[in-house]
This record gives structure tokens, C-alpha cells and sequence, in this order.
């Protein structure tokens, strides 16, 4: 329907070529918004060029040479002048959790911190504010930099919080640290077993809980942290969106979360308070996941804004806290190989009827076993229900992150149609554990973006935040640069899995609208398609990579509404 909208509309401007020009009576002609003097960048691979847009409604209705739209400006029209600044699609963080970088934003955000003492000064600064008995909850802290790179325990905190219940959760989110107070209230002690799927980290000498407490057995503890109200959760999705298009994110696909946020996010658009375009996945197996398989998917809804047609699983942990599944064991720690998070008698009923209800899957994999696991049950399912009863003859099913894959598995990818979802940074960010987790033998097959590019596959990036910082140009340059924000990458680190910066571009453009069944209607810069376009203050396909890092978002611009500009 729109789109025949769209079509009228570009026939109403070709008629009108050759119509006197413009009165102010003919604001259903005029353009809504025309883009002058920009350099574009329109996904096809053409190098940047000088053009003018004109945006009708939000689609765009045609790129043509400088000075080429004038005419058809009348007195509605907004006239943007670019100055020669590059223009890009509208970029897409194809693994985002919205509310968790609001929250982030909210809480006690715990990044950058370097070392264990810095950690307590800032949990000791929150504590304070706070009544005895209150919780201290907050994250984003890593280890993995720190001078030794330990977790903290439970008697470190301790010593700042003695009357406070405190719970951090690590960046990744994969694992958390608890205090006495918080253990205590939980009910973990030195006799509670660790949960399916997780594990409580215990003191060597004593076997007492350290604190430390790994995916699953997070539950035991976070399920007694007062819940967050409507009105908080609300203010997140507000202070995410903000952030996200301030950064130039046109579109975030957020994986995992409940109908109840849906409902939030429903409210926001509604009230004309967020204008990020959202494609979300619901956490699944539970309830949620059967309510959208037996209600069906949202698609398009608020002018393709907000799209909810997917399930998000979890196959195993993560590589940080070495509770990403492996097939051999961690290098530094060989008495564990890390744990599956999901059985198959829990997964195959969901793949199945999500075949049979055109729900795409999207699955969690970080270790070479989790990867391989999930690979394995995908097809499983695909074989076991027939082709003539599956809803979506191409369901594009997505392997989130793909991380350490073993190289023989990398072509099944392609093969059974399951689309990689990987983050660059993560890449950046772990190259300073990775080897030491892994060796560096297994380095071949982790965050291989090029080898599955070359094996056929398209690989949506994202950035995982609030894992990673979630910021379009930290993303690009990891993807093109395979170094750290210092430049420095180490031995064995594959520099040719690097792609190129136009094989990055797809990555947050075009690849991600396709993971999102969503090619024909954005993902480049051509006539009809939606009017999302992230303007940057330099050329990112050609500065040195140095400079990617300090290229600034100018504009966003989301289905021809301007909703950021620099000031
Ligand atoms: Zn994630």
C-alpha cells in the first residue's frame, strides 16, 4: 500500500517537470525536504558523489545532480544545505539492547575503570547515597583490562558495602558480582548447587561463594532486586533512543525482552516521543515466545517503525567469563570447556513452530560447540518439519555473535541460509583476552567476518552494546581496522579477517535491513526506498582509518524527519 503511495507520488513529480513552477498552492508537488550539496555514499558501491536528494513523505524520491532538485522547492519545502559533508544510508547496530544502554545511562555505570581500587571507589560513591538496606545495582565493568585481570569477589565489596545489597553486572552480561548482603538475601551459600546453565564461582580453600556468579546462577540473586517501574523502563528506552540517534543509529535491532516493553515502546512511538526505528526479538523459550507464536508477528508498524517478528535464544555463555561452550577446554583454565545454556528438548519445539509460523530465530553462539550445537539443531528442525508447511520459504534464521567458529563449520552458514550476526568491537575488545582463552590455533575461526563473507554468508554488524559502547564509527573502524582504539592488534590476531570499508558499509547498512527482511525498504540511498540517512563530518571510506574514530555524526534522519543535528 505504501509503496504504491510512493510510486503516485514520484509520477506526480515527473508530471509536474513540465508545470510553471512552483506556487505556494502546490504544496502536494513540492518536496518536503530537499538535500543539497552533499556527498553520497549510496550503498551500491559507487564512490562518494555530489548530489541533491528530494524526500517526499518518508521515502526518498530522487538523487540527481547538483541543483537538480531547485525547482521543485516551494514554500514548505526545507532546503538542507550538506556543505560537502558525505552522507551514508542511515546506519543499523544489528545487535543492540536498547533499554540496557538506557540503563546503563541511568545506573551506576561501571566502564573504563582500570583497576580494582578505582571499582570500589565508585561502588563506595553510590553507597553512600543510599540507605543501609538499599540495593546498589549498576554495570559495565570488565576485568579484562584491569592490573592483575581478576574478578573482584564478594569480600571486596564487602568492605565498601557492608550494610547495602549490592549486584554488578560485568559488561557482557554474562556474568555479575554480589556482595555478602546480596548472597544473603538470596539465600547462596555454601551448599546451594549451581543452577543449569550457570555457576556459582566458589573460594578454593573454602568452598564459600566468591561473589562471582555466571549466567544462570545470576537469577538466584537478581530476582530479589526491587523491579524496575514502568515509568524507569520508560525513561531507558527515551535516554537509548536519544543516545542512538545522536550517534547516527537509524534503526537498532534489539534482541530479547518481554511484551510489556513492546508495549512501552508502542506508548513512545505513539506519543511521538521516540523516532528510532526499532526491530526487536522476544526472549525465548517462556512466555513470551508463546505468545508471538501464536499471535504472529508486528511488521512495519508506525511507518516501519517498530518490528517484532523474531526470537531470541541463548545456546551457551560467554567467552570473558569462560562460560561460552567449546569443544576443547579454555587454555587458561583446562578444567572446563565452558556449558550449553539450553537443551535440545527445550529448543526444538520453539524452532519448529516458528518454522511452521514464520517466526525468524535468532540464537545466542559464542564458543566453536555453541556455534556447532546451534547449527546443528537449526537443522535439525528445518529437516524435521517439511519445506511445504514452513510460512517463509527463506526463514533467514541468525546465529547471533558466531564468534569462535570452528572453520569447518563456517560454510554451513551459507548453506543452510543462516545469516552470521557478528559485532566488530567485540573483536577489539577481547583481542587482549582471546589468546590467552583460547591459543592461539583456535584464533583461526574467531570473528572471522572475512572467511564468512567469502563462504557466501552476509554478516550484519552490530555492536552488542551495553556490552560494547555501541557507537557507529567505534564499530566501523573495528571492521575495517581490526585494531584496538590504540592501534594495536597482537601476534595471531588474522588481520586478513578485516573486511573492507565496503564490505563495512553493508555491514551496518544493507546487511542488517536483509537480516531484518527489510532490503527492499532501506539499507541504501535510492529512489523509493525510506529516507534514513546518517551524515558524517568526513568521508569515511577514505580518510585514513586513524580518523574514522573522530568522525562525528552531523544528522540523522529517519524516514525524512531530521530527529538530530550538531549544533
Ligand atoms: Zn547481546
Amino acid at each position: 500500500m505504501i509503496r504504491r503511495i510512493a510510486l503516485a507520488l514520484t509520477l506526480a513529480a515527473v508530471l509536474f517537470i513540465s508545470s510553471p513552477p512552483l506556487t505556494n498552492n502546490a504544496a502536494a508537488t513540492e518536496y518536503d525536504i530537499i538535500i543539497r550539496n552533499g556527498r553520497v555514499i549510496d550503498g551500491s558501491g559507487r564512490p562518494a558523489y555530489c548530489a541533491d536528494l528530494a524526500i517526499k513523505g518518508d521515502r526518498i524520491i530522487f538523487v540527481g545532480s547538483n541543483g537538480e532538485a531547485q525547482k521543485y522547492v516551494g514554500r514548505n519545502t526545507r532546503v538542507i544545505d550538506l556543505g560537502g559533508r558525505t552522507m551514508v544510508p542511515g546506519m543499523t547496530d544489528a545487535h543492540h539492547h536498547l533499554s540496557g544502554v538506557g540503563f546503563r545511562e541511568m545506573t551506576l555505570n561501571l566502564e573504563g575503570i582500570n583497576n580494582l581500587e578505582d571499582f570500589l571507589a565508585k561502588v563506595k560513591e553510590r553507597v553512600v547515597q543510599k540507605k543501609p538496606g538499599e540495593w546498589v545495582t549498576g554495570r559495565g565493568w570488565i576485568e579484562t583490562f584491569w592490573t592483575p585481570p581478576v574478578f573482584p569477589t564478594r569480600w571486596d565489596l564487602d568492605k565498601v558495602a557492608p550494610d547495602n545489597p549490592v549486584f554488578l553486572d560485568r559488561a557482557d552480561g554474562h556474568g555479575a558480582v554480589a556482595n555478602s548482603a546480596a548472597l544473603k538475601i538470596a539465600g547462596v551459600d555454601k551448599s546451594t548447587p549451581s543452577p543449569f546453565g550457570g555457576e556459582i564461582s566458589r573460594d578454593k580453600q573454602s568452598g564459600e561463594p566468591n561473589g562471582m556468579l555466571l549466567d544462570a546462577a545470576q537469577d538466584l540473586v537478581q530476582r530479589h532486586i526491587p523491579g524496575t517501574t514502568a515509568a524507569e523502563a520508560e525513561r531507558a528506552i527515551i535516554l537509548g533512543v536519544n543516545r542512538d540517534v545522536a550517534l547516527g543509529w537509524t534503526q537498532v535491532q534489539d534482541p530479547g525482552g518481554s511484551y510489556a516493553e513492546v508495549a512501552l515502546m508502542e506508548k513512545l512511538y505513539e506519543e511521538g516521543k521516540i523516532k528510532l526505528r526499532i526491530y526487536k526479538a522476544l526472549s525465548a523459550p517462556g512466555r513470551e515466545a508463546d505468545r508471538l507464536l501464536s499471535e504472529g508477528p508486528i511488521v512495519g508498524k508506525y511507518g516501519n517503525h517498530l518490528t517484532v517478528r523474531a526470537l531470541k535464544l541463548y545456546a551457551d555463555g560467554s567467552l570473558g567469563s569462560r562460560s561460552a561452550a567449546l569443544l576443547q577446554p579454555y587454555s587458561d583454565k583446562p578444567d572446563t570447556s565452558g556449558f550449553l545454556t539450553i537443551k535440545e528438548e527445550a529448543l526444538q519445539p520453539v524452532l519448529q513452530e516458528a518454522l511452521r509460523k514464520g517466526i525468524q530465530i535468532e540464537t545466542h553462539a559464542i564458543g566453536d560447540r555453541g556455534n556447532r550445537f546451534i547449527l546443528d539443531q537449526y537443522e535439525k528442525a528445518m529437516n524435521a518439519v517439511p519445506k511445504a508447511q514452513w510460512k517463509i520459504k527463506e526463514p533467514r534464521w541468525r546465529v547471533e555473535h558466531s564468534q569462535i567458529v570452528n572453520p569447518a563449520d563456517i560454510p554451513r552458514f551459507a548453506k543452510l541460509g543462516i545469516i552470521p550476526s557478528m559485532q566488530a568491537s567485540h573483536a577489539i575488545g577481547d583481542l587482549h583476552f582471546a589468546p590467552s582463552r583460547l591459543g592461539i590455533a583456535r584464533l583461526a575461526g574467531a570473528y572471522a567476518w572475512q572467511s564468512f563473507i567469502k563462504s557466501g554468508s552476509i554478516v550484519p554488524g552490530g555492536s552488542d552494546a551495553p556490552v560494547e559502547r555501541g557507537e557507529p564509527m567505534i564499530e566501523f573502524y573495528a571492521a575495517v581496522a581490526r585494531k584496538d582504539l590504540k592501534g594495536f592488534s597482537g601476534e595471531g590476531w588474522h588481520p586478513e579477517e578485516a573486511v573492507s570499508r565496503e564490505q563495512a558499509l553493508r555491514m551496518f547498512t544493507v546487511w542488517p535491513a536483509y537480516a531484518a527482511f527489510e532490503e527492499k525498504l532501506r539499507g541504501s540511498i535510492e529512489p523509493d526506498k525510506l529516507a534514513d540517512f546518517t551524515i558524517l563530518s568526513a568521508d569515511i571510506m577514505k580518510i585514513p582509518e586513524t580518523e574514522i574514530l573522530k568522525t562525528r555524526c552531523v544528522m540523522t534522519v529517519i524516514g525524512g524527519e531530521i530527529v538530530y543535528e550538531a549544533k
